[in-house]
């Protein structure tokens, strides 16, 4: 799992952190470095002023002090009573002019120390010991006592020297004063005492923290220092007796440091400068040091500045706390900040966003602000508008597609199912309703018929009149046996010029009655170009149990049936019945005799003729239920008759002349085969109507008698040039 956060706002607030995290220790340190260079360069000048300030104060005061001894040091009463020490009226004087002095010194005290006896006088403001009486005796032996014997033997005229007084037990910053006589000898010492402490409190201490200030003298040794326990004590005496000092030198870390410091004081010392600062370390503590020389008193004036102090260190956790508020304030501001200005505004588009995808452009978004987030919602707004109205567009097109696909796809199927040239079903359509019907008779015992309808020698019409007018012509056709059909009757171009005619739920004899009706119609039609023209018709009922093929056959023999028998007729197809009551009526199947059958040869004419007869008079009795012996008087002359009409036929033909002779008596014997089979079955009770129709009318007459007789017709005729017309009419 990730740490880092997906919510743009954590990762907004993180990164703010880091970047105020490392910008506060950036400024942080810069400012700790700028604050350090500013301090450093207040505290050299800090140092050097007030070294320069505590030299004017210190010259101030000690000058005066020194000037008022130097003053006491010369005066001539005074020398003139060392020279005889033990002068009281002198003495007495000198005395009341020194007790005078005490009230002008700071101290308020002197004293007088004479070379020659050795005798210490002193007196300061407490009083309590006789005024000209000697408080003790120097001694060259006595240590402590050195600083006199050194300032005489020095030869110089004064010194300032910090010590406590043997006799009197004060710590002071005495000052020497060297009395001399007339010739220039040192007859004395003379001068006043700085009480240390007091000295230190006026014009050492400081009360600012991290400042120290201090009194070197020119040796490095120190005069004066707030930390009394380092101050070199009876310098003068130690400098003499080569004792170890207390040196400004042996605070200092670094001999580098004590190199610069000694050189400054060098400078100082030598005029070249009033004051210098330096940055020392000294105790293990960083300082600057400004040093000024107070010429007077032969003494340094130093003021330390503790760098570390004067970087004061802040107060850590209360800063530290300020920050973490001040960052956790910042924080939560730009938190905010983010939220309102961005976050907020982004979240409403990402939920206008989330309606696309629902489908629905009409986002509701307000933004309207001039800034990027603003720019980003129009152009979401425009983007969606137009995805809206090109969804609207596309959908409209798919709408319309679609409707257009529906009525192809509907025209597809119209036309799968139908014949282009006339608009009637094709053989694929009619197969299916024919499908359906059988279906149905085998179910619900519903009849079905058909016809088939073939023009009459379509041929010589395209001939004639050319392929066109003959397309036309099946089109008119159509056009005309559609106007007689029912709604629920269909009409099929089978294929070329013939149709067929499928009618659901019809008997054999409505759909014979409907054949003759179209046969009338179209016969009494006057057609585009062609006029008048005729067809014949084959009619069938499906049986129970038959096949589509079956039930197709038995039409289509019917139909060659009417073509054999001279066309423009209907011939119903034979086979069993499925329904009693389905057979034509005897006056319903009639042969009718044309003189258009006659061959030319009287004998032979009159035979055919007389063959129609019996046929007609055999036919009328077995469809009108008549006794059997009444049929047999019917047949025998029948078949006497057509023996006969054989017999002669042949002897007519062979003396015509004609080739097809041995073959057409052929025909004959196999034609009265089959007529002796039919009478046999006759007798013995079997001879259905049906039978005997189809061995009259197809066997003998269709395909024999108008079938094969033409084939000598020719031979016979001749002469006359012409080919019987010959169309047989069943009425
Ligand atoms: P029959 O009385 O024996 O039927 O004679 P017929 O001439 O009508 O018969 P046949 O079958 O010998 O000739 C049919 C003709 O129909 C042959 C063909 O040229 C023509 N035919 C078939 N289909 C079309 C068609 O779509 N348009 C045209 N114009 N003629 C066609
Ligand atoms: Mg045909
Ligand atoms: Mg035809």
């Amino acid at each position: 799992m990730s740490v880092i956060p997906t919510s743009l706002r954590s990762r907004f607030v993180i990164l703010i952190g880091v970047v105020l995290t490392i910008v506060g220790l950036l400024g942080y340190e810069f400012v700790q470095w700028y604050g350090d260079r500013i301090t450093n360069q207040l505290s050299i000048g800090y140092a050097e002023r007030s070294a320069l300030y505590e030299k004017s104060r210190i010259v101030n005061v000690l000058v005066r002090e020194v000037t008022l001894a130097q003053k006491m040091a010369s005066s001539p009463g005074l020398k003139d009573w060392l020279s005889d020490e033990e002068n009281v009226r002198e003495r007495d004087a000198v005395f009341s002019e020194l007790e005078d002095y005490r009230s002008f010194f700071r101290s308020q005290s002197y004293f007088v120390t004479v070379a020659k006896s050795g005798h210490y006088y002193y007196n300061d403001k407490l009083g309590g010991h006789p005024i000209g009486v000697p408080r003790y005796s120097v001694d060259r032996d006595i240590q402590k006592d050195g600083w006199f014997f050194t300032l005489l033997e020095s030869g110089e005229p004064q010194r300032l020297n910090v010590d406590t007084d043997r006799g009197v037990g004060v710590t002071n910053v005495w000052v020497n004063i060297v009395v001399r006589d007339a010739a220039g000898k040192a007859i004395a010492v003379t001068g006043t005492g700085i009480d240390l402490s007091e000295f230190i409190h006026d014009l050492i201490s400081s009360d600012r923290p991290g400042i120290t200030n201090a009194f070197i003298d020119l040796g490095g040794a120190i005069q004066a220092h707030p930390d009394m326990a380092i101050i070199d004590f009876a310098s003068l005496r130690k400098e003499a007796s080569q004792e170890e000092q207390s040196t400004i030198f042996s605070l200092i870390d670094s001999s580098a440091d004590t190199a610069r410091l000694r050189e400054a004081m060098a400078a100082l010392a030598a005029g070249h400068a009033e004051v210098k600062a330096l940055n020392i370390s000294v105790q293990r503590r960083p300082q600057f040091v400004g040093i000024s020389y107070v010429p007077e008193i032969k003494w340094f004036v130093m003021t330390f500045v503790d760098q570390r102090q004067m970087a004061q260190e802040p107060n850590t956790p209360a800063v530290g706390l300020l920050l973490v508020g001040v960052f956790l304030g910042v924080l939560l501001i730009v938190a905010l900040l983010v939220d309102f200005f961005v976050l907020r505004r982004l979240g409403g588009l990402a939920a206008a966003i989330g309606t696309i995808g629902e489908g629905r452009y009409d986002l509701a978004i307000t933004e309207s602000s001039p800034d990027e987030i603003g720019h980003l919602a129009r152009t979401l707004r425009h983007m969606a508008d137009r995805i809206g109205a090109h969804t609207d567009d596309l959908e409209r097109q798919v709408r319309e597609r679609t409707r257009d696909l529906v009525a192809a796809n509907a025209q597809l199927k119209a036309l799968a199912a139908t014949d282009t040239l006339t608009g009637a079903w094709n053989r694929r359509r009619l197969e299916e309703a024919v499908i359906n019907e059988m279906d149905r008779l085998t179910r619900y015992g519903h009849p079905a018929s058909l016809l088939i309808i073939d023009i009459d020698l379509f041929k010589n019409v395209n001939d004639h009149f050319g392929h066109a007018t003959g397309d036309h012509l099946l089109c008119d056709l159509v056009a005309v046996v559609q106007s007689t059909l029912r709604a629920s009757d269909s009409l099929t171009r089978w294929g070329g010029e013939e149709f067929i005619v499928l009618c659901p739920n019809t008997t054999l004899s409505t759909m014979t009655t409907l054949a003759e009706r179209l046969r009338e119609k179209i016969a009494q039609t006057a057609f585009r170009t062609v006029g008048n023209i005729t067809v014949s018709l084959g009619v069938a009922e499906c049986l129970s149990g038959e096949t589509w093929e079956q039930w197709f056959q038995r039409a289509d023999a019917a139909l060659y049936r009417a073509k054999a028998c001279g066309r423009n007729q209907v011939q119903v197809a034979t086979g069993a019945s499925p329904r009693t009551g389905a057979i034509p009526s005897a006056d319903f199947v009639h042969l009718t005799w044309s003189t258009t059958y006659e061959c030319g040869h009287t004998g032979i004419d009159v035979q055919h003729r007389q063959l129609f007869g019996h046929a007609n008079n055999l036919l009328a009795a077995t469809l009108s239920g008549r006794p059997t012996a009444e049929l047999a008087g019917l047949i025998d002359p029948l078949i006497r008759d057509v023996v006969q009409h054989f017999q002669d036929e042949e002897a007519v033909i062979t003396a015509a002349g004609f080739p097809g002779a041995a073959q057409h008596a052929a025909l004959h014997r196999e034609l009265l085969n089959h007529a002796a089979e039919l009478v046999d079955h006759f007798h013995a009770g079997g001879l259905n109507v049906g039978d005997l129709f189809q061995f009259l009318a197809d066997d003998v007459i269709a395909h024999h008698l108008l079938g094969a007789d033409r084939e000598y017709f020719s031979y016979l005729v001749a002469e006359q040039g012409t080919e019987p017309s010959v169309t047989p009419t069943l009425a």
